[in-house]
């Protein structure tokens, strides 16, 4: 098994502080967009004219995510530079033993609170070093990490959410502000295709068409950018949190089948699944599920080191994972796509475009991994990074010479 490992994750070692890099100017602004569960391969799948010009234009890639392959733990990655073992959200959903309670995306209360939150998103970063920031609505902009918000940004729970157009019209608004007002970065996020992904599947119909609206969504808001009379010192990127995998109810692992409740204190989480084992219980809940087809069962101190994810104290002694587009849980989902596999299962990584005066034009740039963006970004801003997992060298090919 970890020979397997070895191989499949042998081009990715997370390097920490690896982050030589010269300071540049930073005299651009930066656009990113997150377009949640875009799969690398739906351009060529559903079709994507804007998204194929902005890659003309500027640099195509396929970027891989962090484990585990997830909305809140891959866009807190893209936003600090860490892997979610080290960032802190380890999952959508995750036991907190310190505290005795459940952290839950879906639940505002804990959600909202910044002690979840280690590391230091790029907004901090940047406005630590003076620069201004923007950002509609990516993961953790509305929580004050390190006691702090972006300088302008959006909030999650207030309703009505804005529309897709409305939150193209705030990027547009951001970088229309007067000089001393204006945000050097802009994030923003939209939680399709994701959601469509998974009620219909990656390749069906209804993917198809929500992809083609973001897909020209995208054409309106370069073609707007570039029509601002800072048009031409605008970077922007399109990437995403994870890809999208088809599953089935019929492909699922019952843990309840195999493993007694009463072995378990907490059973948390889905692709992958922390168990909390009972004193004493913990080699009878491994030998329940050892040698189950179509999951794989570690202690934590033995998942294979490349998806970096058996030091958080927010894991399970146990860690059950998955194999692709299969279930393991009390439960089947009822879903027709699903996500939360391993990083180099292709299905889990994600589209990367990039234009822009600080980018090479019509370059296909080498495959690199998340943690690598919030270097990047911090590059473009010219501002000094804190150390991460991020490697400069994976980023740097993609930069225009000046
Ligand atoms: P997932 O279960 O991994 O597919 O999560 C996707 C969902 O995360 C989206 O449909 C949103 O409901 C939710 N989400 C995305 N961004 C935020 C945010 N900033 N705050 C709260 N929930 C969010
Ligand atoms: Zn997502
Ligand atoms: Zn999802």
């Amino acid at each position: 098994m970890k020979h397997l490992f070895l191989l499949l994750f042998g081009c990715f070692f997370f390097a920490s502080c690896k982050q030589k890099q010269e300071l540049p100017l930073g005299e651009n602004y930066t656009v990113i967009v997150s377009l949640d569960g875009f799969r690398w391969d739906y351009p060529q799948i559903h079709g994507t004219p804007c998204l194929d010009s902005i890659g003309r234009a500027g640099v195509r890639a396929v970027m891989l995510p962090s484990y585990p392959a997830s909305t809140f733990p891959n866009h807190y990655t893209l936003a600090t530079g860490l892997v979610p073992d080290h960032h802190g959200i380890v999952n959508n959903t995750f036991w907190d033993a310190n505290n005795n309670r459940e952290y839950s995306m879906g639940d505002s209360l804990t959600r909202n609170n910044p002690d979840y939150y280690l590391g230091e998103p790029i907004w901090i970063t940047a406005q630590k070093q003076g620069v201004k920031t923007g950002n509609v609505y990516w993961v953790g902009s509305d929580i004050a990490i390190k006691g702090a918000f972006p300088t302008y940004h959006k909030v999650w729970a207030d309703t009505p959410r804005l529309t897709f157009g409305e939150r193209v019209d705030e990027v547009i608004r951001l970088l229309s502000l007067p000089d001393e007002e204006r945000p050097k970065l802009v994030m923003a996020y939209f939680e399709e295709p994701d959601h469509n992904g998974h009620v219909y599947g990656p390749e069906a119909e209804e993917t198809k068409q929500v992809i083609a609206q973001l897909d020209s969504l995208m054409g309106s808001l370069w073609q707007r950018i570039l029509a601002l009379p800072i048009g031409d010192k605008v970077n922007l990127i399109v990437t995403s949190d994870h890809g999208m995998t088809e599953v089935s109810d019929e492909r699922f692992v019952c843990v309840n089948d195999y493993v007694k409740p009463e072995w378990c204190h907490k059973v948390m989480g889905v692709s992958p699944t922390s168990i909390f084992t009972k004193e004493g219980c913990r080699d009878s809940v491994l030998r329940a599920l050892e040698g189950i087809e179509h999951i794989h069962v570690w202690k934590k101190e033995e998942v294979p080191a490349e998806l970096v994810y058996g030091s958080s104290d927010r894991l399970g002694d146990v860690i059950v994972a998955p194999d692709l587009g299969w279930q393991f849980g009390t439960e089947p989902r009822h879903l027709n796509g699903a996500h939360g596999y391993f990083p180099q299962s292709p299905d889990m990584q994600v589209i990367f475009r990039a234009c822009g005066p600080d980018f090479k034009s019509d370059y296909e740039a080498a495959t690199f991994v998340n943690v690598d963006i919030y270097t990047l970004l911090a590059h473009l801003l010219g501002v000094v990074p804190e150390p991460t997992d991020g490697e400069w060298e994976r980023v740097e090919g993609m930069i225009r010479q000046q």
